[in-house]
Order: structure tokens, then sequence, then C-alpha cells
């Protein structure tokens, strides 16, 4: 297995996740009695590059299948966030009715409608048919498809369709073949045009513990360094960055052709390099201690779950997001003998079951109902907003817990 950026071969474990089944994949009662496929799930670190990786290409087109099921329109501050984005590049960049957005994984148009409301020409690029078909409802135009350079020369380039922006959020640690994807973008970008990428930070995944951020459709571990270097090769360099807190934190780049002078390099970015190296992200042994910390974190899940059996105490979870089943996957529950259920707000969630445990997943008025004594949070950089949405199980005595960055009961 060869690094995806630089081809070096791959020979340093980061972490060894065992297998996994894809982590969004609900199963549906009636493939109840039908097998799941588990895949191997062992990220690598590339000793040359430094780039984090999962060690085979899985099929793109089996984890995005027509059915996938997660709609960003659904998480208020998500859209909150997209919003101020928009309205922060407007500002900056000064997009107007001549400009040209163009957005790759835009889904249901959660952030285009933004430039929309400004009068900025949009164009969205979405693998997934029924995503796509919801944001053309919103009158967002959406070409069904993979971004890469094929289709940036034959979509775009051909067609004299080219970026004064574009922009992607968690999708370039999410890319397979990511040097293919940015000379993409390089291809589609006008003389002056910027791109921005948001992808959850490396840095902060290793500091917090955050290994349950990994699953087979996130192919990449994104590190400033690392990030930098790969678009360095493609011909495009990065003017500024900003640390931001989604997902747990993470970062937000902005790059341009390397020939187009009339945008220096911010300071911020140089801070960074300088924070990633004091943090020792340079060096190969910065990347070879992880395994022991999420070890850590499997017993105490399993020490905590079997107490809370041992002593007749109930438990349910909320949010049927992939970090939940990275988790629960890496620690081997099956069943919902230690937690009865998660509760989640997506309808397209609801009365499935997660892949691998296969625990129940239902409307958020059943934890009312069972009166839990115990609410496992699994998206935990929500978790403020759900103990918040949540609280009235402090009524019969509940409590909340999470276990990333550490078990923590609240
Ligand atoms: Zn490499």
């Amino acid at each position: 297995m060869k690094c995806r950026h630089c081809n070096t071969e791959l020979e340093h474990v980061f972490v060894d996740l065992i297998t996994c089944p894809p982590s969004n994949d609900m199963v549906k009662s009636e493939h109840l009695n039908e097998p799941e496929a588990y895949y191997p799930l062992k990220i690598f670190v590339c000793h040359n590059c430094l780039l984090v990786q999962v060690d085979e290409m899985k099929k793109a087109d089996q984890i995005f299948d027509s059915e996938y099921t997660y709609f960003s329109s659904y998480s208020s501050s998500w859209l909150e966030h997209s919003k101020n984005y928009a309205e922060y590049m407007i500002n900056r960049f000064g997009y107007n009715e001549k400009s040209q957005v163009i957005e790759i994984a835009s889904n249901d148009g959660y952030l285009l409608q933004y430039f929309k409301k400004h009068k900025v020409p949009v164009l969205g690029i979405e693998p997934t048919a029924n995503t796509a078909a919801i944001a053309k409802e919103k009158g967002i135009d959406t070409i069904v498809d993979f971004f890469g350079t094929k289709f940036a020369d034959n979509q775009l380039a051909n067609k004299g369709i080219k970026g004064d922006l574009i922009l992607g959020n968690n999708v370039l640690a999410h890319v397979p073949d990511v040097n293919d994807f940015v000379q993409g973008m390089k291809r589609a970008l006008k003389d002056n045009g910027v791109i921005t990428m948001e992808f959850p930070h490396l840095l902060k995944l290793v500091q917090e513990n955050q290994f349950d951020t990994i699953y087979h459709e996130h192919f990449s571990y994104l590190s400033f360094i690392a990030v930098r270097r790969i678009f360095d090769h493609q011909g495009l360099k990065v003017f500024d960055v900003q640390e931001i807190p989604t997902h747990g934190g993470s970062l937000r780049i902005f790059a341009r052709h390397a020939e187009d002078s009339s945008k220096p390099v911010s300071q911020n970015v140089y801070d960074l390099l300088e924070k990633e190296k004091l943090a020792g992200m340079e060096s190969l042994s910065f990347y070879q201690n992880f395994q022991q910390v999420v070890d850590k974190i499997k017993y105490n899940t399993w020490n905590f779950l079997i107490q809370m059996k041992r002593d007749g105490k109930k438990v349910a979870g909320y949010g049927a997001a992939a970090k939940g089943n990275t988790l629960l996957n890496y620690c081997g529950i099956k069943g919902n003998d230690l937690i009865r259920f998660v509760s989640d707000a997506s309808p397209y969630k609801q009365n499935r079951y997660l892949p691998g445990s296969r625990i129940p997943v239902f409307e958020p008025n059943r934890i009312r109902e069972y009166k839990p004594d115990i609410v496992i949070i699994f998206p935990w950089n929500l978790k403020t907003e759900i103990s918040e949405q949540l609280s009235y199980i402090r009524n019969w005595g509940g409590k909340f817990v999470v276990f990333v960055p550490e078990l923590s009961i609240f």
C-alpha cells in the first residue's frame, strides 16, 4: 500500500480499529436477517509526507449509495455556521451577481442558499442523487457527480465555467484521490480565484482523543503541514488559515494559484505551522502513541456500561452519528442489553438499526417515555446543545455521559 499523496510505501500504523461496517449504513428492519459487510479500519502515517490515511481505497460508490442518509439541513448550528461563512466571504472578497461560486459536495444546498440570497450565482456538485434533488427543488443548480480533474475539464473548463470561489466543507478528507481532487480545483479556478476548504484538524484529533472521527468514508486525517504540501504540489498556495470550532476543531484554509500575487500570505499561516511544529507533528513519534489512548477509552467504556448494568440503571443514547458507530464497533458492543436504544432527530435514521451494533434508533420522544438514568451523547462535539435540548432528563435524576475525550458524567 502506497501513500496517496507521495507514493511512499506505508510502514507506520497510526491506529488500528480492526474492522467495522461503513458507519452510515443504517440497517433497515427487513435486512436484520442478512449479513453485514465489515471492512478493515487501519490508519497509517506516511513517514515521508506525514499524511495520515486509511490503507485501502474503499469503493466510493459503495459508501455513497443512493440512499445515503445524511442531510446537512437538519442541524441548526451547522446552518448558522454556513450563513456566517457566506457573509464573511462576501464581505472579504466582494462577491456579487457577476461572480461564480462553486461548492463541491454541496449536499442539499444548505450553504449555497446563503450566497443565492445575495444574488451571487452558485453551482453545486453533489454525488448523492436524492440529496441533490432537494437542492434543485430549492432552485440551486446542482450537478450529480464526483469531483476531480475529469469533472473539472469536462463539466466546467470545457463549458467555460470557472470559479471565483471554489469551496468544500468536510470533503477534502473524504476524497480517495486527494492529488486529483486538488488538481481539479486548480483547473476550475479563475486566475484570481479563491479556494476554501474546511476539514477536521488532526492536531485536535490527537490532542483530544477523537479516535471516533475515524471511519471508512474518511480517507485522510489532515495536519496543516500535510495539506500545505499537497496544495503546493498542485501549484496552489495556501495564503490564509483559520482555526474554527466545528467537528471538535477544524481548519479553514484559503488557497489561490501560486502565480497570483494579489493575495499575500497571512501571518496566520506561519503561526499555525509553528504551533504544529511545537506540538511535535513534524516527527513520527507524535503519531505512534495513539493506539494506547484509544484502547484506554475502550476499557473505560466497557467498565462504565457493565457497572451501569450491574447497578440496574437504564441507559440510552442520543445521536446516531458516525462517531458513535466507530466507538460502539471498536468496543464490540452488540445488541441493546447495555444501551437500550439511541434517539435521533433525523426521520431518515429512525426505526432503523445502527450498523454493526444493531442498536435500534428511535425518535427523541422515546427518551421522555423510557426515563433513562443515563443518556450517552455520541456526537460529543454537540454535547452543550444536546444536553440543553434534553435537560428534562434532570427531572427524574438522569445524567449525561460522553466517552471522548475521556469518560465524563454530568
Ligand atoms: Zn506520503
